[in-house]
């Protein structure tokens, strides 16, 4: 292997432990970090970190600690350019130039303007040598939300929507089970992979759902529950109020709500944040997605309701789009899961551009992924 390729090679393996953080570093990104040294033609991998859940310690702090003495005169493969600003800790720069790591390679800047260029001057001032742009759109990827709450004032967002083969998401309060099982399981790792799971308030009174990660083993990797409800409509016994102080559950509600309903929801322990209306009375997403990216919420996985999801695409703030198709028929008249609106906007080839299908059990999964 060429030093171009070995560069490549620890890139993709950072960006692997980068993958495994999100969903949990929240406010923070989830990022990457291989520290390795060369033994003749070989390299041998000294040191591996990803971003604790949390936010930190940082991947490269814990890269450093995993090399120990071994880190001195090696290279350091990492998926974000290294913090240069003291916070809690003081900066990963810092720390790497105090391991005595000599070589750098960054796959993107930060777009933190905190760091921003920042952290890899702090490096070539100490004579590392700083290679960047390695695999840099695999990078962007994985950082998508992050790079959205710092420079959009919003959270990235993956719509999931399900429905029968001929269209419905359900019957008008009651919303059908479309997904198979392996479908299930699918959206179950979504939900861990994301910051928020997010319903509008119909599917909560529909369903009455938990929204938590169901698979064995990632329970603590539930997300948090957003519950978009203009008029605080979310029953006071609804699972999503009862658990909240288990798995958080917080609803975002319109102006005109009484002081006094938002007390008795905060006395259960959900969080309440109330957001600008738009001329229909309906919550303005744009600005709803703002007041959570404040919050520091990265990625959220939009998971309810034909109207929350037309409203989403209508505002343009949805990044990827996930439609699973049932093979049964409701076989008469429902809920239109994909409004001819949405459909038309999905379908846009200058919007979003979809995948082939492909099978999840027995259903159907295409994938759609916004043009930029
Ligand atoms: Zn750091």
């Amino acid at each position: 292997m060429n030093a171009a390729a070995i560069d490549q090679s620890m890139m993709r393996h950072a960006l692997t432990l980068a993958r495994r953080g999100l969903g949990r570093t929240w406010p923070n990104p989830s990022v990457g970090a291989v520290i390795w040294r060369m033994e003749g033609e070989q390299p041998i991998i000294v040191g591996r970190g990803f971003t604790q859940p949390g936010g930190r310690p940082h991947a490269e702090t814990e890269a450093i600690a995993m090399a120990g003495e071994a880190a001195r005169g090696a290279s350091m493969a990492v998926t974000l350019e290294p913090c240069a600003h003291h916070g809690k800790t003081p900066p990963c720069a810092e720390a790497i130039i105090k391991a005595g790591i000599i070589r750098v390679i960054s796959a993107i800047a930060d777009p933190d303007p905190r760091v921003d260029g920042g952290g890899l001057a702090i490096l070539r001032s100490a004579g590392i040598e700083v290679v960047t742009g390695v695999l840099a759109d695999e990078a962007r990827a994985v950082n998508l939300g992050f790079i959205h709450k710092v420079n959009d004032q919003r959270p990235l967002i993956t719509l999931k929507l399900a429905q029968t083969a001929d269209g419905y998401a359900g019957v008008t309060g009651r919303q059908l089970m479309v997904s198979s099982a392996s479908s299930k399981q699918r959206v179950h790792l979504a939900r861990a992979n994301h910051d928020a799971i997010m319903v509008g308030v119909g599917t909560v009174l529909a369903d009455n759902p938990d929204l938590t990660c169901r698979l064995p083993g990632m329970m603590q990797f539930s997300p948090i529950r957003i519950v978009i409800d203009t008029h605080l409509s979310t029953p006071i016994n609804s699972r999503l109020v009862e658990t909240c102080g288990t798995v958080p559950t917080w609803i975002l509600i319109g102006p005109n709500v009484s002081e006094n309903s938002v007390e008795v929801m905060q006395e259960k322990g959900v969080i309440i944040e109330r957001v600008a209306s738009n001329a229909n009375g309906h919550l303005d997403m744009r600005d709803a997605m703002r007041v959570l990216a404040k919050r520091g919420v990265t990625r959220i996985l939009s998971e309810g309701g034909p109207l929350l999801a037309e409203a989403l695409v209508d505002a343009d703030l949805v990044d990827t789009i996930e439609i699973y198709t049932s093979p049964d028929r409701l076989g008469r008249e429902g809920v239109l899961a994909v409004r001819p609106g949405l459909r038309a906007r999905i379908e846009n080839k200058h919007l979003f551009d979809g995948a082939e299908p492909v099978a999840i059990g027995r259903d159907r999964l295409v994938h759609y992924s916004r043009i930029k």
